[in-house]
Parts: structure tokens; sequence; C-alpha cells
């Protein structure tokens, strides 16, 4: 049904925007749809002995700011359309923390879990061969996402590298260290929303000191968001859940302990001096301070968004909430700090980790840190001030913020 289809979501996401700013028809149609794309066919040998064909997308949306940028998934389900609305709200995140970059995209269909680790190589090398001119530091670099891995990033720029008979790690980013990843790269997408969260509270005169939050998604940045609200910003975190179940406690869950907790049993559920709550209803119901999504999307919709208590929900997630509960939660003055201004310290620090590797120069952790800081904030107080200006949602602020970006890049270049 074209409704649930994500690439009819961001274009008409778009189209409200563009009603909005009053966008000129061509470059609104212009930015309705990808610049470039390509869908690649891998014939891959496989440990039996026979050989498999898989279909792989890359999707370069816009590159009127820069080099396209995005990540790879590994999906059975992975279709072109959910490749072209990942794409664009690429775009729209790079824009928003202007970084100097368009937005792009990858997917191969293939189910990982079905894979041996030497099958995984050859499918990871194989996509770099067909897409080889298409990528490079300074056309398109992709990055992990679903199910891929800095260890699938390794394989993949030494194909590249092999291919280009150099040394060129710029051409991906979410490497492991060794070989050219960027400190602080793991708790970035925490980190950058995070700060989001403190600029937030400063324009409402909220002291966080001791405010409590609810937080669904104990993984990359669930795990982060817990252990940083506690330490940088003194907030009690009340309520935890993942997967498996939730838990509570009023008195406050030690971040720290509870990851050692998740280290040992993969799972939140059964910590010390915690009540069994579920992880859906009951943590999206928490009477607390903040609602932090950091697993699904979809989680709130028009069914449970009146259940919501917390006064602000900070989108570490991607699309967390519906357009139809956002109306719900506005209508109940409750401040969404949307997705792709909130977790877009991720790509942030990719964008840091590219810089480094084409300077050949790397920065310390609180370099890293700090850079990360400054462009949140900017971001932030950018998007904060549309906000204001036109009487509108943090997540249309974030929109129209983007979009005029990329229409003005879009109109400077000449193209439309
Ligand atoms: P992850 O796989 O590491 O963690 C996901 C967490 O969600 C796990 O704790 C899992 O148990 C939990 N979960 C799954 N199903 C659940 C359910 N039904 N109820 C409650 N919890 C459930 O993934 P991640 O990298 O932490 O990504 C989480 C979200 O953040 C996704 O929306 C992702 O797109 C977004 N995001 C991630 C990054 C990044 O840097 N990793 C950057 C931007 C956005």
């Amino acid at each position: 049904m074209a409704s649930h289809n994500p690439f009819t979501m961001a274009q008409s996401q778009l189209d409200e925007v563009a009603k909005l700013l009053e966008l000129d028809e061509v470059t609104h149609e212009f930015l309705r749809w990808p610049q470039r794309e390509f869908t690649v066919r891998l014939p891959v040998k496989m440990d039996n002995g026979t050989t498999k064909i898989f279909t792989g997308f890359r999707v370069q949306y816009n590159r009127a700011l820069g080099p396209t940028k995005g990540g790879l998934r590994w999906h059975p389900d992975e279709t072109i359309d959910t490749v072209r609305a990942l794409s664009a709200w690429m775009t729209w995140k790079t824009a928003v923390l202007d970084l100097p970059l368009g937005g792009g995209k990858g997917g191969i269909i293939c189910d990982p879990k079905q894979l041996s680790e030497a099958e995984k190589e050859r499918l990871a090398r194989a996509y770099v061969r067909a897409l080889r001119h298409a990528f490079g530091p300074e056309i398109d670099i992709p990055a992990p996402d679903v199910f891929t891995s800095p260890k699938i990033m390794a394989w993949m720029m030494d194909e590249y590298e092999t291919l280009e008979g150099k040394h060129q790690p710029g051409v991906i980013t979410g490497k492991p260290l060794p070989i050219g990843g960027s400190k602080g790269r793991m708790d970035a997408t925490a980190r950058g929303g995070m700060i989001i969260l403190r600029e937030a509270a400063k324009k409402l005169n909220l002291d966080l000191k001791g405010k409590t939050m609810a937080l669904q998604g104990f993984g990359n940045v669930g795990r982060f968001g817990g252990l940083l609200a506690e330490q940088l910003l003194g907030i009690k975190v009340v309520a935890v859940a993942d997967e498996n179940g939730g838990i509570y406690n009023g008195d406050g869950i030690s971040m720290q302990e509870l990851a050692q907790h998740v280290d040992k049993t993969g799972s939140v559920i059964n910590f010390a001096n915690t009540t069994k709550i579920n992880n859906y209803s009951d943590i999206i119901s928490q009477d607390v301070d903040v609602f932090c999504p950091a697993a699904l999307e979809n989680v709130i919709n028009q069914q449970n968004a009146d259940t919501v208590k917390a006064n602000i929900i900070l989108e570490l997630a991607n699309g967390p909430t519906t357009p139809e509960a956002d109306a719900i939660l506005a209508a109940n003055n409750q401040l969404v700090l949307p997705d792709f201004l909130v977790n877009a310290g991720g790509v942030t620090v990719s964008y840091f980790e590219q810089v480094q590797n084409n300077t050949n120069f790397y920065w310390s952790q609180e370099e890293v840190n700090q850079k990360l800081e400054e462009k949140m904030t900017f971001a932030f107080e950018g998007v904060y001030k549309i906000a204001q200006e036109h009487k509108v949602s943090m997540r249309k602020a974030a929109y129209i913020v983007s979009i005029m970006r990329v229409a003005e890049a879009s109109h400077l270049r000449g193209w439309v």
C-alpha cells in the first residue's frame, strides 16, 4: 500500500515543507527524487560450491552540498524504495548539521544470519567491485548500518584500495580503529543526543539534574544514551527496556552496573533491585520527565500517543513517532526533539573520520568530542531559531533548515 512505502512518506514530508517554504516547482520536483541510483547483480561463490546471485542497491540522493554519504544495510526485505527513503533522510540529516556532504544509502537483499564469514566477505567485496566507480572519498562514502559492521567496512575498504592501487581509507567510515576508524565514534550518536537535550532544557529553563528518564532500547545507542544522560546531565534513569522486557526502579538504575549485567546476561531483565515492566506500553507511558526511544520505529503512534506522560521525547531511534502521534503530542504541549537532529552525532563523527583519513592526521578523543559539541550546539540553535520564527515544531524546523540549504546549493550550482 502506498501509505506504507517509506519513500512515499519521505516525499510527502518534503512536499509539506516545500509548500510552507513556497519552493518553486522545479526545485521541488528535483528534490523529490534521487539524482543517481544503481542496481547491481552480485554473483557470489558459496561455501558449498554453488554460486548465488544477490541484488544490491546504491542510491546517491543529492550531492549539491558534497559527496554523498550513508550506510549500507544487509536485509532480506531490502527494497529500492527503502534505500531511496533512507538516502533522502541522510540528505536532510547531513544538511541540518551543515556538513559538506550529500545523502546516500545502500542495501543488499540477503539474510546475513544465513551467511558464513567467508561468504559475507565475498559478498562485501563483490559489492565494491560492482560499484567501484560510484564510490570514492570525493564521490560517495558508505558506512555501517543494519546488519553490517566495522569488519565488513574493513573488507570493503581493502577491496577498493586494491582496485585503486593506493591507500584510500576515506572511501568508507565506521572502520575499526587500527585501520583508520575515529576515536569517539562508539558513543557519538548518544553523545550528540544528550547535547541536544541539554540545549533544549536551557531554552525551557529546566534543570535536568535529578530529572527522570525512561529508555527503550539498550543497544549501541541506548546504552550510551543512558550512561551519558547520567554522567553528563545528572539524569536519573528509572526504567529501561530491551527486546526481552523492561525493568523499573524509582530510585534510579545505575547505568554502569546495568551495562555490566547486560554484557554478562545479554539482557536488561532480572537486574538486581528492579521490578519487571513490559517493553512497550509500560515503558512508553512511564511517569518520567524524558522518554527516550532508542530501539525501533513507529513505537509512538495514534493508538498510544495519549498515554505518553513525559514532557520531552528525545528521539535517538530513527522514526519512532508517526505523523499522527506527532500531532497528538504537540496538542498535549509535549516537546518532541526529532530523530534526524538528535541522532546526527553518528554521521558527524563519521564525517570527522573521513576528514582524519583524508588528511592522514588523527585526533584525540577530547578533540573529537569538542568538535561534536560545536557542531551539535550550532545545529540545535539553527533549528530552534527557525521553530520560533515560523512557529512550527522542531521536526518541521529541522526539515526547513535542511531543505533550504540543499535547495540553495542546487540553485548556486545552476542545476535548477
Ligand atoms: P541495536 O541493535 O544495537 O540496539 C537495539 C536495541 O533495541 C536493543 O537493546 C534491543 O534489545 C532493543 N529492542 C529491539 N526490539 C525491542 C522491543 N520490541 N522493545 C524494546 N526494545 C527493543 O541498534 P542501535 O544501533 O542502538 O540503533 C537503535 C536505533 O537508533 C535505530 O532506530 C537506529 O536506526 C538508530 N540510530 C543508530 C545510530 C548508530 O550510530 N548506531 C545512528 C543513528 C540512528
